[in-house]
Order: C-alpha cells, then sequence, then structure tokens
C-alpha cells in the first residue's frame, strides 16, 4: 500500500515532536508494508517567516495532494503581536480546517495506566486506565449559525443544525464507537432546544443503521456533572460544536497533561471509502515554555499520527499497535518531565521517541 502524507511540524516544540512520530511511523511502514510518502511544507509562525503568511499556497496545494496531513502546532511569543487573523493559529488552522471541510473533531482523552496521578480527579475516580473519545461537530450549531450579529443593544446566535449535518457526524461517531467500546452516548439539550431535539431524532434514526453499538442520550449540563463523577462509564460522546468544544477540554484535563493527548479532524469519506481526509494533531500547543529543550512529551504528535492510520487509511489496528506500545514504555516506568512525579528521573523527547519506536517491533 502506498500514502502520501503532508507533513507541517510548525513551530515551538513541533518539529521535535515530529521528528519523533515520523521515527515510530517507519517502523509502522516495516511491519505493515507501506510506504509513505512524506511532503513537509511550512506552516504557522516559520511560514510567516519564510513566506509572508501563516498558511502559503505552497502548503495548501502539498496538502491537497496528500492523503492526510500530519500537523505539529503553531504560534508562539515571536508572532503575538500581529493582527489576530495573521497569527499562526488562526492564520493556519481555521483555514485549514475551512479549506478541507473538516467537520468532524475526535479528542480521545486517555489516562495511561499508572498516569492515574496526572489526573487532577481522585485516583479511584479514574481507575486504572480511562479512555473516552469526544466527538464534536465543527462547522455548524451555534458558532456559525446565520443570523448572527450585534445591533446597538442586542446581539443575536442562531444555532441551526441540518439533517446531513448531523447524519455525517452521527456516522463518523458510530464509525469509531464500532470500532472501541461499542458505546455511544449522544449529549444534547432535548428538554429546551428545539435544534437538539432534531438532533436527538437523528442520531436515533443513524443509530438503527449500527445494531452493535449501544446508543444513550444525555443532556448537556449532567455530561458535564458525569465527566468528573464517573468518567468511565463513557466510551465515546458525540456532541454539536459548542457543547463538544466544552466537554472536549473538560475530558481532556481529566486526563492530566497535554502532551498525551493525541486528536483528528476528518472530512467526511468519500462514498464508498472508510478512510477519510484528515489533519491529525496534539491537543496541545508549541509550549514555547520548553521549546529548544528537547524535554517536550512526543507521546500526542506519536498517537496522532497513529489516529492518521486508523482514520485516514482505515487501518485501526496501527493505532492499536501505536497505543500498546506507548502503554508499555509508560509501564516500565519511562517519563518524560510532564508526566513524571518529583524525585522521579525523566527522559528526553528523543529518548522517549526510541523506546516506542523500539516498542514497536
Ligand atoms: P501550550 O499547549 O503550548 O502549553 C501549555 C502548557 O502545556 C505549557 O506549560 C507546555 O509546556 C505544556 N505542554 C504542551 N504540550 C506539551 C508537550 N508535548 N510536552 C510537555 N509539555 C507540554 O499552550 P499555550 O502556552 O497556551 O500556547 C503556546 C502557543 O501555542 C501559543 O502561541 C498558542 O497560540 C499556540 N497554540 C497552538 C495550538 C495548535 O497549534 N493547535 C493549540 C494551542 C495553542
Amino acid at each position: 500500500m502506498k500514502k502520501k502524507i503532508a507533513v507541517l511540524p510548525g513551530d515551538g516544540i513541533g518539529p521535535e515532536v515530529m521528528a519523533e512520530a515520523i521515527k515510530v511511523m517507519a517502523k509502522i511502514e516495516k511491519k505493515y508494508d507501506i510506504q509513505v510518502e512524506q511532503n513537509w511544507a511550512d506552516v504557522g509562525g516559520i511560514a510567516i517567516d519564510n513566506h509572508g503568511n501563516a498558511l502559503p499556497d505552497s502548503t495548501i496545494t502539498t496538502c491537497e495532494n496528500a492523503d492526510a496531513i500530519l500537523f505539529g502546532s503553531v504560534g508562539g511569543p515571536k508572532w503575538e503581536k500581529l493582527p489576530p487573523e495573521k497569527q499562526p493559529e488562526r492564520g493556519a488552522l481555521l483555514p485549514l480546517r475551512k479549506h478541507f471541510n473538516l467537520f468532524a473533531n475526535l479528542r480521545p482523552a486517555i489516562v495511561f495506566r499508572g498516569l492515574a496521578g496526572a489526573s487532577p480527579l481522585k485516583p479511584e475516580i479514574i481507575g486504572e486506565e480511562l479512555d473516552v473519545l469526544v466527538v464534536r461537530e465543527l462547522t455548524g450549531g451555534l458558532y456559525f449559525g446565520q443570523p448572527k450579529y450585534r445591533e446597538g443593544d442586542k446581539a443575536v446566535d442562531t444555532m441551526i443544525y441540518t439533517r446531513p449535518e448531523i447524519e455525517r457526524i452521527a456516522h463518523i461517531a458510530f464509525q469509531a464507537a464500532r470500532q472501541r467500546g461499542k458505546k455511544l452516548c449522544s449529549i444534547d439539550k432535548a428538554n429546551v432546544l428545539t435544534t437538539m431535539v432534531f438532533w436527538r431524532e437523528v442520531v436515533t434514526e443513524v443509530g438503527k443503521q449500527y445494531p452493535d453499538v449501544a446508543l444513550s442520550h444525555m443532556y448537556v449540563d449532567n455530561a458535564a456533572m458525569q465527566l468528573v463523577r464517573n468518567p468511565r462509564q463513557f466510551d465515546v460522546l458525540l456532541a454539536e460544536n459548542m457543547f463538544g468544544d466544552i466537554l472536549s477540554d473538560e475530558a481532556s484535563m481529566i486526563a492530566g497533561s497535554l502532551g498525551m493527548l493525541p486528536s483528528a479532524s476528518l472530512a467526511a469519506p468519500p462514498q464508498g471509502k472508510t478512510g477519510a481526509f484528515g489533519l491529525f494533531e496534539p491537543s496541545g500547543g508549541s509550549a514555547p515554555d520548553i521549546a529548544g529543550q528537547g524535554i517536550a512529551n512526543p507521546i500526542a504528535q506519536i498517537l496522532s499520527m497513529g489516529m492518521m492510520f486508523q482514520y485516514a487509511f482505515g487501518m485501526p489496528q496501527v493505532y492499536n499497535d501505536v497505543h500498546q506500545a506507548v502503554a508499555s514504555v509508560l509501564a516500565q516506568g519511562h517519563r518524560t518531565r510532564d508526566i513524571s512525579t518529583p524525585g522521579q528521573t525523566s527522559i528526553g523527547t528523543q529518548k522517549m521517541g526510541d523506546l516506542i519506536a523500539q516498542a514497536l517491533s
């Protein structure tokens, strides 16, 4: 099998952690006999320096010619004085999402065995391990609905969802649940919002095509509470844009370090195909406070690469392999600084990448 990816390392720790994901990917290519052609391009602050804007046309072309985008992170103090729309995050990530119509955001909140101490929740609530996936609709709902305006002492936002918008995100969530624990909880506010009554109806209809996935529904206020009371009850959570924004941040906080959390933003899969074009990136930013020191945690970037194989190339077994390799390295007690406990020796970015790559073979 041959695949082509755009590699956009970006700024700060982006290039450092990307190097480790590429190292681990080389092992996967060998193991599964896949050839992945890498086309590297500038994005974010480095693209502003080299090309005058955060998302140059040449980078968009590189992405258009690829099956997936592996993204690092962008931004840093050097570019913070630019007008907001020209800054690395706003100037690169939002336009990329728009250009490729990336409507589904998938963020797993994972607590690996032995890392429950990194969570702000009590260890008995986290249990031995935790893995909850939040699937968020990214291009509709209250954030984008029209009319949207301010007029004197009045301001208006509108929540709108159409059937096709709900159906396509529901399919993504059901398919993700099918590859995991086969449980999907759809979040809404059907007791108050008409859009959310409709959301619940459509998700239920789509669910008939997935009899192997147990579907439940929960109001968003209850879900926010249940996530801290008993997060282990969840496998996959599906939410509209604003609810998903809030719940995915809450879920990632439960997991502890940002350096551990991958994410994916997906377009609609082509008719009859399993894989979808997508952008795969760590949930955290460019961490300027630790950039250049070789101490960043590469696990989020490595797991993001694993998600690329799962969701863009239709190979969930690769993600499971990568997840297992990470789990085994952590089980041996290896920690980067962000996940080590006081007094514990920590290892650097490259060493962590080496160990995960070794654990894969
Ligand atoms: P951040 O996620 O970069 O850092 C927050 C904290 O988490 C820092 O203490 C950092 O050291 C730590 N951290 C993050 N990733 C880590 C890793 N892999 N290993 C170890 N520690 C890690 O958030 P911030 O400080 O608010 O933002 C810094 C810059 O990143 C800003 O310019 C911001 O705009 C940008 N940013 C980019 C993205 C993106 O590219 N998707 C997302 C968020 C923030």
